[in-house]
């Protein structure tokens, strides 16, 4: 944009300019600006980034400004850039909004030429080694980061040198030995590139500071910000410094602190220090650094003047600062501070702690974490000191560390679990027939499906460990082949669910003592769970949206309750009908006579009652969402293929085939392609008579039965895959009906409502509250119809290549999209609370327990969010978080 300023002198700007300048630059800004010792320079705006990028050109008029910077800069140093008598070097380093710690590019010492590293020479009093060892730096990072010269070249002559010399260490290789080295080096360079290394300074500078532009789309930084949710289009800053050495001898060196422990969070100094070196060293750890205490005894003005700046960085911020310095000569130089990385554990620890010292606000403390970084704390960990073999990677689809013998039937699972073992059921992928293994199973495993595959969603739903899409395990009846490595029945797998690794035996596992503190287990005096108690306390009193979960045993629904859980947002009844009962529902669906179908039904009350019986009991007072049967009906029917086969060879061998054959005809009739889109949900209530009605009477006994045990059960009847306000009147009629006679005067409500999960209900979503009590939002189902994506099996398919193309940053199956999806949810809101202004609206898609998720259903003013029971509290977080706006929030 013509008239934009691009270049900003780091006394121009501050922290709050993070998006412009980059967090780096921005920072630099706000030292100048504390008047703390910063080299002088300048930042190249992200804008002008962009504006690369987009055009392959620098925009209009940034040479220019660079120009202006550049003499300013020259003039504050009373140097030239690269001049041959006293020469200005500088360093040029990325930096964007958010930090992508060595994902993109830096170039050091620009500036040196063949005649400026002369006067470097006579600038460091005659220390001939350091000027060339700094030129023979420059040609390598020039040449490996601007012009793409394969590194190892310049790595393979500089051990070729060594060689010759007999020496070790760089440090043994005297001026001579380095000279030699340029010429090499610059023969490397012309050799690759055409042409030879540029000797005008500003052609360096101008080439560095677009490679640096340009490292914003190498691979390693478009993959680290695809797994950080960093935006693919902010572009990074580049920061023009004047370049302090750290390598001029033994009164120089360079070094890194944190405020605080970024492990733990403890108070203290934490750091490393490296004497005559530069920054790059101590990252490739070149040499052994020594603690930071150390740097009193070599340099105690240093020392004490580097502790009085990080105390007033940290009481600037109020945070855990680190700090990036170099001590040229005895002067003490600040070339970074951020608010710094930390681990999850340690994020809690300093938020608490900063609170106790009146630094921060309750409310800033809970900004400071995420539901990512609870999460996290969650989980059962592999203790890895060990280093167990790692037979091969998948996606980490449910967190957790589990370990158990491997089995690749769901029924041996069971049947080993009986025995007491510990099993990891390994599968191509998984089905509904597979529940009850995947129950008895400590973990699950398999080769093909992503993230919102139907292992990988069962797994969560149940806090069971899963890895899936491990594709390169080869699975065969008996047993599995990965990478040449063959597992049989009974060996000991290892499966981690957040990395998605994979391990041959057994890797010990420590449990979580957040979740232990969830359980409301005694936990040995922690300070993590201390910090997590302070902070989950305010996002509680702070929150606007109630958090339900997901649950359909009573066993599940007591842990969510612990949790944290406000009642049942969705309980799927099909899940009740696996195992032993799939045999009624099928005759149910099969039967061709109204007595049979009776006698089925029949069959099936007194168990349904059962299992509500004990949900409501869970749940005691709050309110249960019972939804009524909702599968493809596939999911309850012998396999087409399986009976074809079968009646074929029957007939083959003259044997009696009638009642298959009677079957397989059944089964045809009822084939769908598509039975995600086919009779299921509403359509099964509405094409099988009497299935609803056995529900809501075993729903509305169950509530009678409790009540008159002198309990509160609040039960919410809720129909699944309504489009059409029909569907759901003619459903409510019959409900109501029996909902009447069932429950008489014993003092039981029940509310009738619907999910939206079909495009055409959130459409019509005005109409459909008239009949509606509540709305509670499939959000899986709304993705998979709004999308048009078949949520079973799209994401090995071809997701990639949408990340990779930037079409979405996230599987919209995992985090709610926005613009599309979310805009049915909004209009639907809207229209059924302007027909019914009490309508209550809750979420029970995966999105429920998805932390960005939970802000935006705030954002739409949802009642409430329903997922998991491990998500609950990870939900009850974002949802504080949702409801405390501004400040400023690092949590990243
Ligand atoms: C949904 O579609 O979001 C939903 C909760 O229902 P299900 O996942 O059981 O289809
Ligand atoms: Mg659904």
């Amino acid at each position: 944009m013509a008239g934009e300023k691009y270049v900003y002198d780091f006394s121009e700007g501050h922290r709050d300019l993070k998006e412009l300048l980059g967090g780096k630059g921005a920072n630099l800004a706000e030292m100048t600006r504390l008047g703390l010792p910063v080299p002088a320079g300048f930042t190249i705006t992200t804008r002008a980034c962009q504006a690369y990028l987009a055009t392959g050109a620098n925009p209009e008029g940034l040479i220019a400004e660079i120009d202006d910077h550049l003499a300013a800069l020259e003039r504050a140093m009373g140097r030239k850039l690269g001049d041959a008598g006293d020469p200005l070097l500088v360093s040029v380093r990325s930096g964007a909004a958010f930090s992508m710690p060595g994902m993109m590019e830096t170039v050091l010492n620009v500036g040196l030429t063949d005649a400026s590293v002369v006067g470097l020479a006579a600038q460091s009093g005659g220390n001939d080694r350091f000027a060339w060892d700094s030129y023979r730096r420059l040609i390598q990072m020039f040449g490996k980061t601007v012009c793409d010269v394969p590194g190892e070249e310049f790595s393979d002559a500089l051990e070729d040198a060594k060689k010759a010399k007999g020496a070790t260490d760089d440090l043994h290789l005297d001026a001579a030995d380095l000279k030699a080295l340029v010429e090499s080096f610059k023969r490397i360079f012309a050799k690759h590139t055409g042409y030879d290394f540029p000797q005008d300074p500003r052609e360096q500078l101008r080439l560095a500071t677009e490679a640096v532009f340009r490292s914003w789309n190498a691979e390693r930084a478009v993959l680290y910000r695809r797994q950080e949710r960093i935006p693919a289009d902010l572009g990074t800053a580049v920061n023009v410094c004047s370049m302090v050495f750290g390598n001029l001898g033994a009164d120089s060196g360079t070094g890194v602190a944190f405020t605080r422990d970024p492990a733990s969070g403890a108070q203290g100094i934490y750091g490393d220090y490296l004497s005559n070196a530069q920054g790059e060293d101590v990252v490739a750890g070149i040499r052994n650094t020594v603690p930071l205490e150390d740097l009193e005894k070599l340099d105690a003005k240093s020392y004490a003047e580097l502790l009085a700046i990080m105390a007033k960085l940290e009481g600037h911020y109020r945070d855990l600062c680190d700090i990036e310095f170099t001590i040229e000569r005895g002067k003490l130089w600040m070339l970074q501070t951020r608010v710094g990385k930390r681990t999850a554990a340690a994020a809690f620890r300093i938020a608490a702690q900063l609170v106790d010292e009146g630094m921060i606000s309750l409310d800033e403390a809970l900004r400071r974490v995420s539901g990512a970084q609870l999460a996290q704390l969650m989980f059962p960990r592999f203790d890895l000191s060990a280093d167990p073999t790692v037979l091969t990677k998948g996606i980490g689809a449910s967190p957790g560390a589990a370990s158990g013998k491997a089995v690749f039937t769901a029924e041996r699972a069971v049947e080993l679990a009986a025995e007491g073992e510990d099993v990891i059921l390994v599968r191509r992928e998984t089905n509904p027939e597979d529940l009850a293994g995947m129950i008895a199973a400590r973990g699950i495993l398999t080769a093909r499906g992503g993230k919102t595959s139907h292992a990988a969603v069962v797994a969560r739903g149940m806090g069971r460990t899963c890895v899936c899409g491990a594709d390169q395990l080869e699975i065969g009846r008996d047993r599995v082949t990965v990478n040449g490595q063959v597992i049989t029945e009974g060996n000991i797998v290892s499966i981690d669910g957040t990395t998605g690794r994979v391990y041959l035996g057994a890797v010990p596992v420590r449990p979580s003592e957040v979740v232990q503190y969830f359980e409301g287990d005694k936990v040995e005096e922690s300070t993590l769970v201390d910090a997590v108690h302070t902070i989950m306390s305010h996002a509680d009193a702070s929150r606007r949206l109630a958090v339900r979960t997901n649950a359909d045993t009573g066993e599940d629904a007591a842990r969510a309750r612990r949790f944290g859980a406000e009642g049942i947002g969705l309980c799927r009844t099909e899940h009740m009908f696996l195992g032993d009962r799939k045999e009624l529902v099928e005759r149910l669906i099969l039967s061709s006579t109204e007595d049979a179908r009776n006698d089925a039904l029949a069959a099936l009350l007194p168990l349904q009652k059962a299992d509500f019986v004990d949900l409501f009991r869970a749940m005691d007072n709050l309110p249960v969402t019972v939804r009524l049967i909702d599968p493809p009906l596939h999911e309850f029917l012998p396999s087409l293929e399986e009976l074809a086969v079968n009646v074929a060879v029957a007939r083959e061998r003259g044997e009696d085939h009638a009642e298959d054959e009677e079957l397989l005809d059944a089964v045809r009739r009822m084939h769908e392609q598509n039975p995600m889109l086919g009779l299921r949900g509403v359509r099964l209530g509405l094409v099988i008579p009497g299935l609803f009605a056995m529900q809501v009477r075993a729903i509305a006994e169950a509530a009678v039965q409790l009540a008159g045990e002198g309990l509160h059960p609040r039960p919410e009847i809720m129909v699944p895959l309504v489009g059409a306000v029909q569907e759901l009147e003619m459903v409510r009629q019959e409900c109501e009906q029996i909902v009447a006679e069932v429950v008489a005067d014993s003092g039981v409500e029940v509310l009738i409502g619907t999910m939206i999960e079909v495009p055409r209900a959130a459409l019509t979503a005005g109409q459909i509250a008239e009949a509606a009590d509540f709305f509670s939002f499939g959000t899986n189902d709304l993705t998979q119809m709004g999308w048009g994506f078949s949520r079973d099996d799209v994401e090995g398919a071809f997701f990639w290549r949408y990340l990779e193309l930037g079409i979405f940053g996230i599987s919209p199956f995992e985090s709610i999209d926005r613009d599309g999806v979310g805009r049915l949810i909004r209009i639907a809101a809207e229209e059924g609370r302007a027909v019914r202004p009490e309508l209550k609206l809750g979420v029970c898609g995966e999105h429920g327990g998805d932390p960005e998720s939970v802000h935006f259903f705030h954002e739409v003013g949802l009642d409430y969010v329903s997922c998991s029971p491990f998500r609950v509290p990870v939900a009850r977080l974002e949802a504080g978080r949702a409801a405390i706006t501004g400040g400023d929030s690092d949590s990243r």
